[in-house]
């Protein structure tokens, strides 16, 4: 596949990860990034050692001017735009519903929503020769997360919805949109979320006894994007180990 990709939250985990491997499959890679410029230079040297054009992209994805600027750079810099990887999200420290603010739903939602429809309302615009959207959901929407964050779980299942609408909306404009669900996965969320260890206590849950790794989200993100999938839109594909 060749063409410019975004990928938001490109700087760690599952984003970085698919960066990486898209720079290897042939795209040329957009690393958007919200706070650690560092890190996203790093993908960038990673992706360019991989034979990719790519560059780094401040943006906070619930600033409408931040996502508008993001995309007007990337394509800039990069050419045509054929493909975004909807994928930066937070999480918050655990506590049940009784115990959620309003505070803080509005930030859950104002990144894990608000920022991936603005995403994808600019791929939608942009994506005039056609191109492929995937958007990072999470098991946790089908799941509900009781006892750790309903809210998340909630503004994912957004997320789901937002996949499957804007799909028959843009199909006939030859763009496809799809969205993967990861599980359990090894990356730096569960610490920001307040607990680092997250993943080896609820491995056993799994049924295949295990959290995944970014890279086997990455494999499932770029089969999305690619012409292999070139009959597949409006849906999910979990990452979960069978959870
Ligand atoms: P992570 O390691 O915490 O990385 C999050 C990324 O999102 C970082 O690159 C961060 O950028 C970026 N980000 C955060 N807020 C942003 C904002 N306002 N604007 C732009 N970028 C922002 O998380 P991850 O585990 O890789 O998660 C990636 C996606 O997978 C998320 O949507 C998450 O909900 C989903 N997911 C993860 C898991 C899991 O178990 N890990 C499971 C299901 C779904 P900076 O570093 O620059 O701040």
């Amino acid at each position: 596949m060749s063409g410019l990709l975004i990928v938001t939250g490109g700087s760690r985990g599952i984003g970085a990860a698919t960066a990486l491997l898209a720079a290897e499959r042939g795209w040329d890679v957009c690393v958007n990034y919200h706070r650690d410029r560092d890190a996203a230079e790093g993908v960038v040297a990673a992706c360019r050692q991989r034979g990719a054009s790519a560059d780094a992209v401040r943006a906070d994805v619930r600033v409408e001017a931040d996502v508008v600027a993001l995309f007007d750079t990337a394509v800039q810099r990069l050419g045509p735009l054929r493909g975004l990887v909807n994928n930066a999200g937070i999480v918050a420290p655990k506590a049940s519903v009784a115990d959620i603010d309003a505070e803080r739903l509005r930030r859950v939602f104002e990144v894990d929503v608000v920022g991936a429809f603005l995403c994808a309302r600019e791929a939608a615009r942009r994506m005039g020769e056609g191109g492929a959207v995937v958007n990072v959901s999470s098991r946790a929407a089908v799941l509900g997360s009781p006892g750790e964050y309903v809210d998340y779980a909630a503004a994912k299942a957004a997320v789901d919805t937002l996949t499957i609408g804007l799909a028959k909306e843009v199909a006939g404009s030859g763009i496809r949109v799809n969205a993967v669900r990861p599980g359990l996965i090894e990356t730096d969320i569960h610490a920001s979320g307040g607990e680092p260890d997250r993943v080896r206590r609820l491995a056993p849950t799994v049924p295949m006894g295990r959290g995944g790794t970014a890279e086997e989200v990455a494999e499932a993100i770029l089969w999305l994007l690619s012409p292999a999938a070139s009959y597949v839109t409006g849906s999910f594909v979990d990452v979960s180990g069978g959870r």
